[in-house]
């Protein structure tokens, strides 16, 4: 049987800061802008459990955070040593699986062969050990011959823990979650779908498809097919591998759109914000690829290998925008579908060498 085993990270921020403090081990740590030094306007990034308990999340405005949390201790947080991190935690998973698929800095995926579901959760288990052991992190594992729904087990098994769910045991599994559970459904979506009295995975499965298209589009049949346990192909697979290593951003936007004054401007933050995080890791990217998600969930994709490596944002912004506009005109000539997601992605990332002039010196 073919496995998807999905890890993530617990607290990863906060996780990397205290690995070498065990006194701040049973803490309220927060790693974000310190509101305290005048940082009034920045969110927090990874807050820990204890914290967490408090009412602290990330993306919560720090000010908010220091109010429900007076006595956390606040962190900056320091991109390169998380970026380091995630290569050595990567580089574990790669000796013990044959393909890895990093989703984001504290993520991947990894495909499995095993009989039985035991012994999918005795790999999961040597591995959590491992890292726990050689890197002293704490990691959680989810496995599910589906990708979508590994991730899902995955964030029902935090923190440090292990969950397999076989697939004849997937609609019992995700009925009773809320349908936030589910990656993709957003607070807008959850909050529409509530007012049709879908509030669990399980309500969803039993909606008339009717009452669904108006809130979830034309996936609407392919969530509620996820709902009864039965995932289709398109939420069957990891996503393909851009390379040994890439970095991406996706965002899932606010609603469905094929207006590229809406999207491009989305794209630039995207692009940004992925520069940075590449320049922090003390790299250079070759290759872009523009993931884009239609309404109906399938996907397109474009890409585009760049002469040399290159760094910073002013080149990513112009060849996502380019790649973007290519793929929506593609689709105007035919389909006519709208985007409900956009991805980002960089890849073939190289070390950053100093005397190397970036691509993006060169052009304006
Ligand atoms: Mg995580």
């Amino acid at each position: 049987v073919r496995w998807i085993v999905h890890v993530d990270m617990d607290a990863y921020y906060v996780s990397c800061e205290i690995r070498g403090r065990p006194e701040l081990a049973e803490a309220a740590v927060i790693v974000g802008p310190n509101p305290a030094e005048g940082a009034s306007r920045g969110v927090v990034l990874s807050a820990s459990y204890p914290a967490r308990a408090k009412g602290v999340r990330s993306a919560l405005p720090v000010a908010l955070a220091a109010a429900r949390c007076p006595e956390a201790i606040w962190i900056a947080p320091d991109f390169p040593k998380y970026e380091r991190t995630a290569q050595e935690i990567r580089g574990l998973l790669r000796a013990r699986a044959d393909r890895v698929v990093p989703l984001s800095i504290d993520e991947a995926a990894m495909e499995l062969e095993r009989p039985d579901p035991g012994s999918v959760a005795a790999w999961a288990r040597e591995v959590q050990a491992e890292i726990r052991e050689k890197l002293r992190l704490p990691a959680s594992f989810g496995a599910s011959p589906y990708a979508i729904v590994a991730k899902v087990a995955t964030d029902r098994a935090k923190p440090a823990g292990v969950r397999v769910v076989p697939a004849e045991e997937t609609a019992e599994f995700l009925s009773p979650l809320p349908v936030d559970a589910l990656p993709g459904i957003g607070p807008k979506t959850s909050e529409r779908l509530g007012a049709i009295s879908v509030h669990t995975v399980g309500d969803l499965a039993g909606a008339e498809l009717s009452l669904l298209r108006p809130i979830l589009g034309r996936g609407a049949a392919s969530w509620r097919t996820l709902a009864r346990g039965k995932p289709g192909p398109e939420f069957a697979d990891l996503p393909p591998d851009a390379g040994p290593v890439q970095r991406s951003v996706d965002r899932t936007l606010a609603r469905d759109t094929d207006d590229p004054e809406e999207l491009f401007p989305i794209l630039e933050t995207m692009a940004e914000e992925l520069a940075r995080e590449v320049e922090a890791g003390g790299h250079r990217y070759q290759a872009v690829v523009v993931r884009l998600r239609w309404s109906d969930f399938s996907q397109l994709q474009r890409g585009r290998k760049l002469p040399a490596p290159a760094a910073g944002a002013a080149l990513l912004r112009r060849e996502a925008v380019k790649l973007a506009g290519a793929l929506l005109e593609r689709e105007r000539a035919g389909g006519g579908r709208r985007v409900r997601r956009l991805s980002l992605a960089v890849g073939e990332l190289t070390p950053r060498t100093a005397g190397q002039r970036p691509l993006d010196a060169f052009g304006g």
